[in-house]
């Protein structure tokens, strides 16, 4: 279903009143966790001046180690919903199992189905039961096929609205976090009409390279970003190491507009 052979036209996702996947290259960001209302209230203002178009936040965090910062949850979707209000950025945030499922879908514009649910089947069929648009991360060892077949299974339940997310893959490679594996934006944008968002942010894991891999996400044909940005990065609860503060965020936006309208 998700083929460009059975269907040679790119799809378009609709999420509030923006288009992804057309001409328009869209930015998602916001930071890793959603920690207060001061936080995330004053990243929604300064991402969107930047001119994002979205939001992100995780309340339910799948963090590797059971002793870090879990999000906020329940209390994180509702300060979501205030900062969606307070500047009318559309909503991302993670949906981490079927039990919160409900409550997550209430309060998000899209789901986001991290990394390491990527092969979680019985969410991806209950996420695939809803009509809430999908941002599906690729597995930290995860092929291109194997990410395609997980977006397979949302769009044979019938829910047509997926964006597939090149993240990171793990490699031998250790001075990053991850290997941002930018082939496949050009992979999948051959072998499915589905729009292809890149998160630089998971896909390097250092603060400092994250614009370089944005402007190169961009001129690589991605359909759009989700970019972690923190009013305070080396504050931040997670992903510290890799959020942009205000001012690097801003710069980068203009770098990635001028390589938009070049193309
Ligand atoms: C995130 O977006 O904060 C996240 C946990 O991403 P991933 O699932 O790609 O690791
Ligand atoms: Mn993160």
């Amino acid at each position: 279903l998700v083929s460009r052979e059975v269907k040679p036209e790119d799809s378009l996702v609709r999420v509030g009143n923006l288009t992804l996947g057309g001409a328009a290259i869209h930015v998602i960001a916001g930071p890793c966790s959603v920690e207060s209302r001061e936080q995330i209230i004053s990243t929604a203002q300064a991402v969107k001046a930047a001119g994002a178009t979205m939001l992100r936040g995780g309340a339910f965090k799948p963090r590797t180690s059971p002793y870090e910062f879990q999000g906020l949850k329940g209390d994180g979707l509702a300060l979501l919903a205030e900062a969606r209000k307070e500047t009318g950025l559309l909503v991302t945030t993670e949906v981490k199992d079927t039990a919160t499922l409900a409550a997550v879908a209430e309060h998000t514009d899209i789901l986001q189905v991290g990394a390491r649910n990527m092969q979680n089947f019985s969410l991806l069929e209950a996420v695939g039961e809803t009509r809430k648009p999908v941002l599906l991360k690729r597995g930290i060892s995860a092929t291109i096929k194997e990410l395609l077949m997980a977006a397979e299974y949302i769009v044979a339940r019938g829910n047509t609205q997926v964006i597939l997310c090149e993240r990171g893959i793990r490699t031998f490679e250790n001075m990053t976090r991850n290997t941002l594996d930018l082939n496949a934006v050009p992979m999948l944008k051959a072998l499915t009409h589905l729009p292809v968002f890149v998160d630089p942010s998971h896909g390097i894991g250092v603060r400092k390279a994250v614009p370089a891999m944005m402007r190169a996400a961009v001129a690589a044909g991605a359909d759009g970003l989700i970019v972690e940005v923190h009013p305070d990065p080396p504050r931040a609860k997670s992903d510290g190491f890799q959020s942009l503060d205000f001012s690097e965020f801003e710069k980068a936006m203009g770098e990635v507009r001028a390589i938009a309208q070049a193309m």
